[in-house]
């Protein structure tokens, strides 16, 4: 069985240079040898929500794993057959529920049967995908390319209380060649929704977010406030959704304990008026997220099948983050296939096609 060996301290030097390899070495069956796990990182090694996915990709496949402890900076991790069923994690912690399924969701198109996962911890964390993203931004694009999952929010759950539930339900990846993830059309102007979060918090904090909204220079079509009241902790988040006629982009700021406002409805603006004027059609996390779907899209995956006729996928994106650098260098370790990043004033075209 072939290893990979990953030096988890390239690039970005995070979490996800880890949870691409394990959702590749499910995929192409090849052994994983980490070193250097999160060592760009205040306290490097497994966080609990690492170590989940850690877990979660030993279930899906009847993996082994060596090295699977909190603050590990080295893992192997031996991958057997991926076999679809209903899956449970519980991270145990507000580690963000998404993460985990960012790792298996790859693995789970890859089955014969469809799949069911279930994931107790954060639905809506800084530095992670919630919910609402994965529902409306993320799934909708890979559905392009033949991957069909739908969403499901069970429960509410707020770093740093967690506690929420999400589940998925996954079907067999329908290779199609004539679908790719191809997201270049330049986009329409979008209609901008806005949607602030207060779970266990007074009202008037989401008045006061609307009001500054109204103030940011953005043309804000309507306004919606969910006062969640199933999460176990105090959570606040303003989320943009930008609506094109066939796709939305969301974009989220988080509240915190000290935070004013002001920073928030800032922060959620900037991204969203940078993003409209650069003319992207992916913002920058669907662009780190989008692009393992595209490399699966474009490998002989088990060397059996061809790879599709139509293969490629490209989109344009205004941010070329560390994240999306690095990701591509992971994947490129496991599956022949090449990206290419051509620079378009203040964008960048990503376009990837077998090697
Ligand atoms: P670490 O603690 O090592 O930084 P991590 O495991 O929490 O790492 P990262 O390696 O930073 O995570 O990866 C975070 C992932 O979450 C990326 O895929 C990124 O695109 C995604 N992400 C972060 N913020 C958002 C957001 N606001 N909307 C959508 N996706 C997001």
């Amino acid at each position: 069985m072939e290893t990979v060996f990953i030096n988890g301290s390239m690039g970005e030097g995070g979490g996800q240079i880890l949870r691409t390899s394990l959702a590749l070495s499910c995929i192409t069956g090849k052994r994983l040898h980490i070193e250097n796990i999160r060592a760009a990182r205040r306290k490097p090694g497994l966080a609990r929500q690492h170590l989940s996915c850690v877990q979660a990709a030993c279930e899906i496949c009847a993996g082994q794993s060596e090295g699977a402890a909190l603050g590990s900076q080295v893992l192997d991790f031996k991958p057997g057959p991926v076999r679809n069923g209903d899956f449970s994690f519980d991270i145990g912690s507000a580690g963000s529920a998404s993460l985990v399924i960012q790792t298996v969701l790859p693995a789970l198109f890859m089955t014969e049967k469809p799949s069911t996962i279930t994931v107790t911890g954060g639905t809506h964390n800084p530095w992670a995908p919630p919910f609402d993203f994965l529902s409306e931004t993320f799934l909708p694009a890979i559905a392009c390319a033949g991957f069909a999952a739908e969403c499901r929010l069970v429960k509410h759950g707020f770093f740093p209380a967690g506690g929420g539930e999400i589940s998925f339900t996954i079907q067999p990846w329908r290779q199609d060649p004539s679908q790719t993830i191809d997201i270049c059309e330049p986009p329409e102007e979008p209609e901008v929704h806005a949607r602030i979060y207060t779970a266990r918090l007074p009202a008037h904090i989401a008045h006061r977010q609307e009001k500054l909204l109204c103030q940011s220079g953005l043309s804000i079509k309507n306004f919606e406030h969910i006062d969640v009241m199933d999460s176990d902790g105090p959570g606040n988040c303003i989320m943009l959704r930008l609506c094109a006629r066939d796709r939305t982009t969301i974009f989220t700021a988080f509240g915190a304990k000290g935070r004013p406002s002001e920073k928030v409805v800032d922060e959620v603006a900037r991204l969203a008026r940078s993003f409209i004027s650069s003319g992207a059609t992916v913002d920058r996390f669907s662009a780190d997220q989008l692009l393992i779907y595209m490399a699966i899209s474009n490998s002989r995956l088990g060397g059996e099948k061809p790879a599709p006729a139509k293969a490629g996928g490209a989109y344009i994106t205004n941010d070329l983050s560390p994240h999306l650098t690095t990701n591509i260098e992971t994947i490129k370790k496991f599956l022949p296939v090449n990206f290419d990043i051509d620079k378009q004033g203040q964008i960048h075209r990503i376009s990837c096609a077998p090697a």
